[in-house]
């Protein structure tokens, strides 16, 4: 099947900045989570949003998606005409070190290592009881992340020194590599391996990050579960991701919900439905019980002659819906229970009771046996 272009996925222009691509993503792969859409379809959607996801947002796989369109790696120059995007003639080719730095991964080199960059978004699973995902809670976290080093000021070098021009590449992050070829002696660009492309040489290390300029933090944060959150449901928390690097923003955060199930209640979306036992008295003669629900105890009419099954709704007493007013129903479906043991006085009471009503279910309908021997008979 003709793979769809990434852009058309997310739902992008083609010049579309890393932001936009980051807004559509999230919003899709919210709406097509598998945890949260059931329909038939929806995983490979996300499959789909995902694998363009990947491959937009890195700003070297994206340039070769721009110029090759899909390229399966494996496939090399030989493969089998997949070059969607404008094929080896257009979009900017300047020759064949132009290649070279796209296959070898030199396409890297051409983003700045030294320029800001945002953190990394992080994804951090919260486990909730089943009450606490309906009322919400108050909750301080406690998330390891990566930052900038404070001794350092994230520059990796021991305080009071600098870092130094590599004395590799002599300050400019890439050296000249030459390389033979099908196509002849090629000198190729390459990012220096010793300062990966800074251009920098840390003579004395920062002993608190060992020259990274990076330290893993534990960060406690404060959050608020809104009320009524569902299993499977994420909550952004901006800024709260990685640290950015070289003074870029951070990250944000994505929190995921797994909710607990209850040992009563059973919840679908806003709507709870719990199970009630009734006595066959209770349902024959109709009662007042008591019925749990999240929000307390709830008295309970039961008319007479109640079937085992019946639901009763109990207006807003399910779940707080999680955008705007208002709250979901219960659903309290009953059962009526017929016992087991009985004494010998039980016994002959119900043996009466029988002789009072014959086989009839109740007073209006036929008798199931006189149905069936009319049945029998024709008529
Ligand atoms: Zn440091
Ligand atoms: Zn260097």
């Amino acid at each position: 099947m003709a793979k769809r272009d990434y852009y058309e996925v997310l739902g992008v222009s083609k010049g579309a900045s890393a932001d936009e691509i980051k807004k559509a993503y999230r919003k899709l792969s919210k709406q097509y989570h598998p945890d949260i859409n059931k329909e038939t379809g929806a995983d490979e959607k996300f499959k789909e949003i995902s694998e363009a996801y990947e491959v937009l947002i890195d700003a070297s796989k994206r340039s070769q998606y721009d110029q090759y369109g899909h390229v399966d790696p494996n496939q090399g120059f030989g493969g089998g005409g997949s070059y969607g995007g404008g094929g080896f003639g257009g979009q900017g080719f300047g020759g064949f070190e132009d290649i070279f730095d796209t296959f070898f991964g030199g396409g890297s080199s051409r983003q700045d290592p030294n320029a800001p960059r945002q953190g990394s978004d992080m994804q951090y699973t919260m486990r909730l009881k089943f009450k606490e995902a309906i009322f919400g809670k108050e909750v301080e976290i406690e998330v390891p992340r990566e930052e900038s080093c404070d001794t350092c000021d994230g520059s990796g070098a021991k305080p009071g020194t600098h870092p130094e021009k590599c004395s590799h590449c002599g300050g400019k992050g890439s050296v000249n590599v030459e390389q033979n070829t099908p196509f002849g002696r090629i000198v190729n660009k390459r990012t220096c391996q010793y300062c990966n492309g800074t251009g920098k040489e840390i003579k004395e290390k920062c002993d608190t990050c060992h020259g990274s300029g990076r330290v893993t933090k534990k960060k406690k944060i404060k959050l608020k579960v809104p009320a009524g959150v569902d299993d499977g449901q994420q909550m952004r928390v901006a800024g709260e991701g990685e640290g950015g690097v070289n003074g870029g923003p951070n990250g944000d955060l994505y929190v995921v919900f797994v909710v607990a199930h209850d040992e009563f209640f059973e919840r679908e979306g806003s709507d709870i439905y719990v199970e009630v036992p009734l006595t066959f008295v209770q349902a024959a003669l109709g009662d007042e019980i008591d019925v749990p629900t999240v929000h307390g105890k709830i008295r309970l009419k039961i008319p007479a002659g109640t079937q085992t099954g019946t639901t009763f709704r109990l207006r807003n007493k399910g779940v707080p819906h999680l955008r705007g007013n208002g709250t979901g129903d219960q659903h309290v479906i009953v059962k009526v229970i017929v016992p087991k043991k009985l004494d010998e006085k039980q016994k002959d009471i119900l043996r009466e009771f029988a002789t009072t009503t014959g086989d009839k279910v109740d007073e209006n309908s036929e008798g199931f046996f006189d149905k069936m021997k009319k049945a029998f008979k024709g008529e």
